[in-house]
């Protein structure tokens, strides 16, 4: 396989994708397979893995050659959970595979106590001889009761393989309860967004609960993440989401952990307008939306909506108080963001002094080189004036 000029720069760069327009000549590869890359004038510049249909027309896997993916599969997931091992505490619920992050693009493996949940989004990690493998190593090294896949009907679409239901591909029970920060969250593997729970915030969930106090807002609360660490410290905690499900859960997890916490279902940007004419006041406020840039084409309005709801908690914010504000756009950079949540600070006349700048728990790993790997970002702050 064969890349531009262009390709290879980005390669050298240290990135691990080429796009197609950057292929030069992929004569008889077929959908998936394991292919040796090279510049235009023939020199080696690693290894990848092959999509016949996306964008993304390779994955680098290795700058050398690799000759046995099979045997590199076995080593990078024992790589994987060795990483977990060293960094993650106190819980038994983490990503064991994050797909680049982890030298194994396509691949998603996340952990709750003793049910694992896969995501397969490429071509070449859906080959049957991978499945096999991948299932062999995560059944002897973590011992599950469980596996399930989760699949995305999209995902599958535009990778051109044929579609499979989400389900149970190993044991019989994919529901269970997993610890984390000395708190338990109940767990469904065939329920819940995304992958069913965010393991992404779990140190941010730490840090929230560190500076909690008084009366706390957990707005996008979800199955309770913040509000539950919340509730460890603050003498009241009221969580908002638009999903009831998602809040049947939360209720479920209050009473496992015998925190109170006011679960309300309602529209956030409504509670926060309805709250804040109500004179409401607050100590503790958590921010926690959906990806409001999907891509980069609706950035202007992401970037509006983050401003809206940073203002609007921003002014029922005591003096003293502290703001949690989240945002997992890979879109809305680091600098974007801070500057988003400034402009807020500014308009409602308010001091913001800056406690800490959090990104995603350490069990998704980022690549330098691979800014992609990189999305959620989290502002402790607290209001000084
Ligand atoms: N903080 C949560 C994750 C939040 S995910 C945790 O740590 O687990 C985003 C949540 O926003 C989802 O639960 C979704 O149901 C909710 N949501 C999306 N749009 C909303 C809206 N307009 N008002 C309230 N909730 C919304």
């Amino acid at each position: 396989m064969v890349v531009s000029s262009r390709g290879a720069a980005r390669l050298k760069a240290g990135h691990v994708w080429v796009y197609r327009s950057d292929i030069l000549s992929a004569a008889d590869v077929g959908p998936g397979a394991l292919v040796p890359v090279r510049d235009e004038r023939g020199r080696v510049l690693g290894t990848a893995l092959y999509s016949s249909s996306s964008q993304i027309a390779i994955r680098m896997i290795s700058r050398r050659p690799v000759t046995d993916f099979l045997a590199l599969l076995r080593e990078r997931i024992a790589a994987a959970i060795a990483y977990r091992q060293r960094v993650v505490r106190d819980s038994d619920a983490w990503r064991v595979v994050f797909s680049e992050g982890d030298g194994l693009p396509g691949l998603i493996v996340d952990r709750y106590h003793d049910v694992l949940s896969l995501q397969i989004l490429t071509q070449a990690m859906d080959a049957e001889p991978v499945r096999t493998i991948v299932m062999e190593e995560l059944r002897e090294r973590l011992q599950p009761a469980a596996m399930v896949e989760r699949v995305d009907a999209r995902v599958r679409d535009l990778e051109q393989l044929p579609q499979r239901p989400s389900g149970l591909i190993y044991g019989e029970k994919p529901n269970t309860v997993f610890t984390m920060n000395g708190l338990r969250f109940h767990f469904d593997a065939l329920e819940g967004q995304k992958t069913g729970a965010f393991l992404d915030q779990r140190e941010n969930y730490a840090a929230a609960a560190q500076y909690a106090h008084g009366e706390a807002l957990d707005v996008f609360c979800y199955q309770g993440g913040f509000a539950l660490h919340l509730a460890k410290k603050a003498a009241r905690v009221t969580a908002v989401d638009s999903s009831r499900p998602a809040l049947e859960v939360a209720d479920k997890n209050g009473l496992l952990n015998q925190l109170d916490v006011e679960w309300i279902e309602a529209n956030a940007f409504d509670l926060l307008r309805d709250y804040a004419a109500a004179g409401r006041q607050y100590d503790t406020i958590v921010l926690d939306p959906p990806a409001f840039a999907k891509s980069r084409k609706n950035l202007e309005t992401a970037l509006r909506g983050y401003k809206e709801l940073n203002l609007r908690a921003l002014k029922m914010l005591r003096p003293g108080g502290i703001l949690v504000t989240c945002s997992c756009s890979y879109h809305v950079g680091p600098a974007e963001f801070a500057q988003v949540v400034a402009e807020a600070a500014a308009d409602t006349h308010r001091g913001l002094r800056l406690i800490e700048s959090r990104g995603q728990a350490r069990d998704h790993p980022i690549l330098l080189t691979v800014p992609e790997t990189s999305y959620l970002k989290c502002l402790v702050l607290s209001v000084t004036d």
